[in-house]
């Protein structure tokens, strides 16, 4: 059985420089797992993108964490936008998905790496602020990183050749 497949509308696919262009612009997507017990578990979490990669930021334990310990394995959904077409019954919707392998960063330079990254993302411009909570948290926090395998986007027909 192939690892990934191909989507059935492909009219509705985006090509991958649009789906980077939507990673680069979300704030936040939805993590799945393959959580207790086999049961998927879906949550959602802030994140960065960068040259084929999710970043993200975790506390030291729980059910996310002991997830990806289990099994790296994961996909990260972000929605672009969703409006509402009551007229026709649907939305005009677009959205990515991206499949992967997520891992807990050990180094300590690239879990600084990652952190300021995070950092910038949210905090452009307060490399101060950025500074003091590094110093503050930088004990006590995980940095994840997920090696995008395979990445989808889809829009609503309706948004083709818009
Ligand atoms: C938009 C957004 C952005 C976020 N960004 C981050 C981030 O960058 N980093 C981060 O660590 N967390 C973030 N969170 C919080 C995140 O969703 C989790 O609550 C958190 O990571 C703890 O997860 P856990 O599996 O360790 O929790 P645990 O407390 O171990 O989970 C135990 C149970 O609590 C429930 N639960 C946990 N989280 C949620 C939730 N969000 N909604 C409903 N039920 C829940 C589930 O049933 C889960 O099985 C964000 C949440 C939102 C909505």
């Amino acid at each position: 059985m192939q690892q990934f497949r191909p989507m059935r509308r492909f009219k509705q696919q985006l090509t991958n420089e649009r789906c980077v262009i939507i990673l680069e612009n979300a704030s936040s997507g939805v993590l799945a797992l393959i959580g207790d017990n086999d049961h998927p578990y879906a949550v959602p979490l802030s994140y960065v993108y960068a040259d084929g990669r999710l970043y993200f930021h975790s506390a030291l334990e729980g059910h996310k964490v002991d997830a990806i310990r289990a099994n790296p394995k994961c996909s990260f959904c972000v929605i672009d936008q969703d409006e509402l077409h009551p007229e026709s019954f649907t939305t005009h919707f677009r959205s990515v998905i991206a499949f992967g392998k997520i891992h807990i960063i050990e180094q300590e330079t690239e879990r600084l790496a990652a952190l300021r990254l995070l950092g910038h993302r949210y905090a452009p411009g307060d490399e101060a602020g950025l500074q003091r909570e590094i110093d503050k948290d930088f004990t006590h926090v995980l940095l994840l990183c997920l090696d995008i395998e395979h990445l989808t986007g889809k829009q609503a027909i309706e948004l083709c050749n818009k």
